[in-house]
């Protein structure tokens, strides 16, 4: 077990619904795993708090152990149990929090989209906060991931600091505004929140809907630290259009509010060394490359008559913020330029997956398009590795990994110029950006028109220019995507923050 006081840096508790490879639905798991590492390596005590689903992938985690500990904690008037299960994921100490509850919080096969996720969360969050206490940790940070931790901000400040549980300052990191945790403000309750100090519009009050409480507003107001996963996205989010309903409470507490854009972990994302690929390849030399796409066209039955047809791919949660009718549309434009396209996704919106189902039927034996609609990690790797373009044309995204993902394994990113993808991707063709930067194709309205131009711009290179197309593949993916300069920005803010503010101050 992880002494409390055994790094010369910083004592930094993360508390999160995903972490990489062991639990993860999108981005955020990925985030969780990658920052800590980075932290870790910047020699920061970095401890992870999850909660302990049925539903975890518990091979990658190492040493998984049932310490000699019962936490208790409150929910709905009562105290109940809880089991605490320690073990490292990729190096890092991770505290899994098993609820002796008759509700079952956790044994749900499902990490979200259950009718009960408000309580699940508020109860996990209530619960992590007492394991922090009672096993007398001491972090100087305490770093929650969107709305499902965002019960802990306001709970800390309420309830802990003010009885001298006051060691930590908080950091609140929003993936994505679109998810902010609503409820009716009775059900704030549960997890020991008092609904009268805090149903108030300068605090919990859902702007739009004032029955209501809005958890990633409570953290916003009741966090020292407010970060989202890019400049531009925070940015956006400050607008009434972008907002989501919480620009007013963002622009009032702009001081604390800041956009890091994610680096994507180069460990887990190296074709070089990838244990999913049988086909190893670097910027020096493409040929695995070539050999991933020519065994992809064999397993998915495309055709492999032409090995210089090039390969579109898309790898996406199929929701509207993806831009799913573009995504639609990109599919048979590819199939009218000449090209092949995979598209790997799967959907939570039922009509939206049918639709898509039956356009995979449509194109069911067809030697230029698949459809491969369910989530899979190996084939994802092997997607990347195999293909010469990837598409997004999100209608909002906060940062995206995919695109960074696809840089590195050399597959040229083309995508709508919207959030973190107005950070990471500047088109080739535009003579205001410098040459070091260009790196894919860009487009800025969300229409065909628009995906269509830069779609046949990315065509036209690649079929008139095999040199200039490759010295793009190549320095994209020598570009640096990794954590490294994103865990500094952290660990600055947390820096400034344990110095700064006192204690029982968390504005
Ligand atoms: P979001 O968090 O909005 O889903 P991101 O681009 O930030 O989008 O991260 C998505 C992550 O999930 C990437 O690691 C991507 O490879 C992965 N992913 C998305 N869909 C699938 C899928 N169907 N199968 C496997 N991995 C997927």
């Amino acid at each position: 077990i992880i002494s409390s006081q055994s790094s010369s840096g910083l004592n930094i508790v993360h508390i999160a619904a995903e972490m990489a490879p062991v639990v993860k639905v999108g981005g955020l798991g990925d985030v969780v795993t990658g920052l800590c590492k980075a932290l870790q390596r910047r020699g920061h005590l970095v401890e992870v708090i999850l909660p302990k689903y049925d539903c975890m992938q518990i091979g990658e985690i190492d040493n998984l152990q049932i310490l000699d500990v019962v936490i208790e904690s409150y929910f709905d008037g009562h105290l109940f149990k809880n089991k605490i299960w320690f073990g490292t994921i990729e190096g890092l100490p991770v505290y899994f929090i098993e609820p002796l509850h008759p509700a079952q919080f956790f044994l749900r096969g499902n990490v979200y989209g259950v009718h009960d996720d408000f309580k699940r969360f508020s109860y996990f969050s209530r619960a992590a906060l007492e394991f922090i206490c009672q096993f007398g940790k001491k972090p100087d940070i305490i770093h929650c991931h969107d709305w499902q931790t965002a019960f802990i901000p306001p709970l800390y400040w309420e309830l802990y600091a003010v009885v001298g549980f006051n060691f930590a300052k908080i950091c609140f990191t929003c993936h994505n505004f679109e998810y902010q945790g609503t409820a009716h403000a009775s059900e704030l309750a549960s997890c020991g929140l008092g609904i009268r100090r805090l149903h108030r519009a300068d605090r919990m009050m859902d702007n739009l809907n004032h029955d209501r409480i809005n958890l990633v507003k409570g953290a916003i107001v009741f966090s020292n630290i407010v970060t989202t996963v890019s400049p531009t996205y925070a940015d956006e989010v400050r607008t009434a259009q972008g907002g989501h309903g919480l620009h007013d409470t963002l622009n009032l507490h702009s001081l604390k509010f800041t956009g890091i854009v994610n680096g994507i972990d180069t460990e887990t994302w190296n074709p070089f060394t990838d244990p999913f690929l049988r086909f190893h390849y670097n910027a020096d030399d493409l040929h695995g490359k070539d050999d991933n796409k020519d065994a992809i066209r064999k397993y998915i039955n495309l055709s492999t008559k032409n090995p210089s047809q090039p390969l579109v791919a898309c790898i996406t949660r199929l929701v509207p913020q993806k831009g799913v009718h573009l995504i639609r549309h990109a599919i048979y434009r590819t199939l009218e330029l000449g090209g092949q396209f995979i598209l790997l996704g799967s959907s939570p919106i039922i009509h939206i997956q049918r639709e898509f189902e039956d356009i995979a039927n449509q194109f069911q034996n067809h030697p230029n398009i698949r459809l491969v609609l369910k989530y899979d990690n190996a084939l994802s790797h092997f997607i990347y590795a195999a293909s010469d373009m990837f598409v997004m044309p999100s209608i909002f995204e906060p940062c995206g990994l995919t695109q960074m993902i696809a840089m590195r394994y050399g597959s040229v990113p083309i995508v709508r110029n919207t959030g973190g993808l107005n950070d990471s991707v500047f088109d080739v063709d535009d003579d205001a950006i410098p040459a070091q930067l260009k790196n894919g194709f860009t487009f800025s309205k969300a229409d065909e028109l628009g995906l269509n131009n830069a779609l046949e711009r990315a065509f036209h290179l690649y079929t008139s220019n095999k040199d200039g197309w490759l010295q793009l593949v190549k320095k994209n993916m020598r570009t640096d995507f990794s954590w490294n300069s994103s865990s500094v920005q952290y660990e600055k803010l947390y820096l400034q923050t344990v110095a700064r503010t006192t204690n029982s101050e968390f504005r």
